[in-house]
């Protein structure tokens, strides 16, 4: 019987337009497969052209299994796992990995599902354990300790990762691209996703901002938040929130920053009024600066600050703004 072999990634695409993430992942699986003495595999669906295909592999793809077909360019869950589980079942990889996208969070379960095996969900990391199995990492007890899950019988394991977790790099290996015969019928393309629409934002953008305010449930209020983006348009930078804040509605969801919202990794990081724990950090760590303003002396975000500063947002905000505002103008 075929062994469970290869690190395989879902590639997500948008009306035909590759996301980021699934080279993320794609570079990623590269790094795992080279360590274990194994290869990589992505899984492309939508109107693309074998060359296109191709291109994949110089993100560390050794085989592109590419269902072309137009109809696959918007997401259909039903016609998507109805080509990608069979194709997993028959080629029996040891990992698959998704994005932590909307798309990725529809489409992982189903399939996961539909192989009987376990799905990790907001991975923030993916590695090999000595024994060589692959160990998937996401923070636990309320954010508090990292967990290492793994699973010891089921393949593939499957994991889902935020974008921004990793970085993505070429690797100029040569790969092959496996044109897949698409078997579908228009029953299968139910429900139908009949458009897409982009929000516009309002602020900066949090991706690839220098400097990201951000605030936490320690804002108490909705009048205190406006004090975030004005720090923000000061330094013209982009304001970000944590859960509690987005729950009390000072921010909206596609600002949140942690494990199940975005990753960055600014110049610069303000936290105000928020507690720090991990499922938090693990989406500002990499900053080059981390400033905390918290009035506990004893929050847990102050143990991964380059500079704390302990005392009431609502007072230390102001003076901040107005100390930036002087030095500006002079
Ligand atoms: C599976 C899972 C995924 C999650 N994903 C995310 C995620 O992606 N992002 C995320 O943010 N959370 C996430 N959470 C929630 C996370 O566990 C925490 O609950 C959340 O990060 C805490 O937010 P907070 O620090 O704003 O609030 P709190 O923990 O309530 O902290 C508020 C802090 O503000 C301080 N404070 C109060 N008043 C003031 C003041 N006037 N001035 C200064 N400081 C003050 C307090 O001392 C306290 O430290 C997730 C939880 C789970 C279970």
């Amino acid at each position: 019987m075929k062994e469970h072999e290869g690190f395989w990634v879902f590639i997500e695409q948008i009306e035909g337009k590759i996301s980021e993430v699934g080279l993320e992942l794609l570079s990623k699986a590269r790094e795992l497969a080279d360590q274990k003495g194994t290869y990589t595999a992505a899984i492309l669906l939508g109107d693309f052209s074998k060359e296109d295909a191709k291109k994949l592999t110089h993100y560390g793809a050794d085989k592109v299994f590419l269902f072309s077909d137009e109809r696959l360019n918007r997401y259909c869950c039903l016609a998507y796992s109805r080509l990608i589980t069979p194709l997993v079942e028959r080629e029996k990889p040891e990992a698959l990995f998704m994005g932590a996208t909307p798309l990725g969070a529809d489409l992982a379960p189903r399939v996961a599902a539909q192989l009987e095996t376990g799905l990790s969900a907001h991975c923030v990391d993916l590695r090999l354990g000595e024994d060589g199995i692959l160990e998937q990492i996401v923070p636990g007890f309320g954010g508090t300790m990292m967990a290492v899950i793994i699973c010891p019988e089921k393949r593939p394991q499957m994991a889902t990762v935020m974008p921004g977790v990793f970085k993505k790099s070429e690797s100029h290996k040569k790969g092959e691209v496996i044109e897949e015969e698409v078997t579908l019928s228009g029953e299968d393309f139910i429900p139908e996703a009949v458009e897409y629409r982009t929000k516009k934002q309002k602020t900066v953008p949090l991706e690839g901002a220098n400097v990201v305010v951000c605030g936490g449930y320690g804002m108490e209020n909705e009048e205190n938040w406006k004090l975030l983006e004005e720090l923000a348009s000061v330094l013209g930078g982009a304001v970000g929130a944590t859960r509690p804040a987005v729950d009390e509605g000072w921010a909206p969801e596609e600002v949140m920053i942690g494990q199940s919202g975005k990753i960055v990794r600014p110049k610069l990081y303000i936290g105000a009024g928020i507690s720090g724990v991990m499922h938090h950090v693990v989406g500002i760590q990499d900053s080059d600066i981390i400033v905390v303003i918290n009035k506990d002396p004893g929050a847990q975000f102050f143990e991964v600050c380059d500079f704390g500063v302990v005392g009431d947002a609502e007072k230390i905000l102001p003076a901040l703004i107005e100390k930036l505002k002087e030095r500006f103008s002079s």
